[in-house]
């Protein structure tokens, strides 16, 4: 059986978490709790680099579109007006292009983290993706404010630091895309045994 212990995970700060000087902020949150950086690079994603990222499936783009009305619906905004569609699955796939551009514009900062439970234990640090949703406490909660109405409105996606590979399935074909296996190292951290009690 997997060792859950050295689960493996995904992030990427993106272009506004590097140009508002937060990636110490941002890694040291997951360092705290005990997560093991095992790999780091810093680049400035190709747009073939990130449209394999980003699948162009229709479930993504469903629920990405899903986010937008949600915001917009809390907000008591007209997601039709605003859009030009209220159609999920069109507004998803223009925030996906908006999301290329964006990220390949400038650099990020890529990182493989291994610890129990990676996947889950990142994701709920990280936040929901919506930072005007996201819970104090989190990263996109406590660093970021900003929502689809604003967003959307500027043809731009949603401004919300990180990603973080949202299944065991997605980390294990991100980190595949990211990095190459050399590029990823093994060590102990001085503080497993008070962690684990080995
Ligand atoms: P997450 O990053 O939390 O896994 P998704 O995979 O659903 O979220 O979306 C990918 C990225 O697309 C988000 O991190 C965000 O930058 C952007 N995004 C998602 N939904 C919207 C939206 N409704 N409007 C604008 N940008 C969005």
């Amino acid at each position: 059986m997997q060792d859950v212990r050295n689960e493996r995970t995904l992030v990427f700060i993106k272009p506004d978490g590097v140009q508002r000087g937060l990636v110490g902020e941002i890694i040291g949150r997951f360092e705290r709790a005990g997560l093991k950086i095992v790999g780091v690079k810093m680049l400035q994603p190709s747009r073939e680099l990130l449209d394999r990222h980003y699948p162009s499936a229709e479930d993504f783009l469903r629920t990405i579109g899903g986010k937008t009305t949600e915001a917009f619906q809390t907000y008591g905004v007209d997601v039709k007006g605003m859009m030009g569609t209220d159609d999920p699955r069109e507004i998803g796939r223009q925030v996906r292009a908006w999301l290329i551009d964006y990220v390949s514009s400038a650099p990020v900062v890529a990182f493989v983290l291994e610890g129990a439970h990676a996947v889950s234990v990142v994701r709920k640090l990280v936040g929901a993706t919506l930072p005007v949703f996201a819970n104090p406490g989190t990263i996109r909660g406590d660093l970021a404010v900003d929502a689809p109405t604003v967003a959307n409105l500027a043809k731009r996606p949603v401004r919300n630091l990180i990603h973080a590979s949202g299944t065991v399935d997605e980390a294990s074909f991100e980190i595949g895309l990211w990095f190459r296996p050399e590029e990823l190292v093994t060590y102990r951290r001085a503080d497993e045994s008070a962690m684990f009690g080995e």
